[in-house]
């Protein structure tokens, strides 16, 4: 079970918002990567792939922090409006 470098052509995009596993990323624990691959080994080193999250509450953790920093960013053109009308 050694990495050769193949899984470098199957890597998955970063999908900002998503999780990964939900849009059926796989990932290898010995390549340390997440590819999008349809079947359950890995192309590189045969080693079978997670297509589930450890722990599920860190997804759901994770989809709560990327709301918040939504909520933060739609946030700022208010706030610059607020400092325009002081003005
Ligand atoms: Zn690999
Ligand atoms: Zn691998």
């Amino acid at each position: 079970m050694v990495c050769k470098g193949i899984c470098i052509r199957h890597k998955a995009q970063k999908l900002p918002g998503l999780g990964r596993y939900a849009i059926g990323q796989r990932r290898c624990q010995i390549c340390e990567i997440f590819m999008v691959w349809n079947s359950s080994f890995c192309p590189c080193c045969g080693y079978k792939l997670r297509t589930k999250p450890r722990n599920m509450n860190y997804e759901v953790k994770l989809r709560i922090r990327n709301k918040t920093n939504n909520a933060m960013k739609n946030s700022v053109p208010f706030q610059n409006q607020f400092v325009l009308d002081v003005v």
